[in-house]
């Protein structure tokens, strides 16, 4: 199968000024495009050439797990971002307060943690296989999947999300980048996962088990 470039859920000046146009032409239309017509070379007359993109990041190394971890990383970084509301739904406000203390501890953690991460990365708010939220830093193009853990959000800290519009000023960009996190799609991830949130819903988890 070939790979395709996934089409961005908003206009490229939707971020301005926070995320240039400039800076989503580069990032999207020839970072991310890279990836992919790297990927679609790579993986031709190999045995991942039928496979899904999923399944090519937790099977292959090398060169191809490189170029398909980069198309996954950044679809969903992509899907990470938006320009209308969102809002936090209670089952993940319950999760974070759980596992971080409040919201605000939450956030200062994870822009620390995007801030210094060392070298290219990303920075995630995962599900670990206890359940568990764990922020978490990844570099180069690995990911949770590697670790079993389920991505919930990310923020890409390679240079060339932010170079153009901030030089090396990294935690401007993370700042700037948190208020476009697109905070539905992190919850749907939550009730995808059907994450259990027994404290703040007891009724709720005891019809999931009794049904
Ligand atoms: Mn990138």
């Amino acid at each position: 199968m070939t790979h395709t470039l996934m089409t961005l859920p908003f206009d490229t000046d939707a971020f301005e000024p926070y995320i240039s146009k400039e800076t989503l032409n580069y990032h999207h239309g020839k970072h991310h495009a890279g990836y992919v017509n790297n990927l679609n070379d790579l993986i031709a007359g190999t045995e991942f050439e039928n496979m899904e993109l999923i399944d090519i990041v937790k099977n292959a190394d090398g060169a191809i797990f490189n170029n398909a971890a980069q198309i996954y990383n950044h679809n969903f970084y992509w899907m990470s971002m938006t320009d209308q509301e969102s809002e936090i739904s209670d089952d993940l406000m319950a999760l974070l307060v759980r596992d971080f203390y409040s919201f605000e501890q939450f956030k200062l953690e994870f822009i620390q943690k995007a801030s210094t991460l060392f070298g290219s990365g990303w920075t995630w708010l995962s599900l670990n296989p206890e359940g568990k939220l764990i922020i978490e830093q990844t570099h180069n193009a690995d990911n949770p999947l590697l670790y079993h853990h389920i991505p919930l959000l990310t923020c890409d800290v390679w240079e060339h999300a932010y170079y153009i519009d901030y030089r090396n000023a990294r935690a401007a960009y993370i700042e700037k980048w948190w208020s476009l996190v697109d905070w539905d799609f992190v919850s749907h991830n939550v009730t995808k996962h059907n994450v259990v949130t027994s404290h703040t819903n007891p009724e709720r988890i005891q019809n999931e088990y009794t049904r």
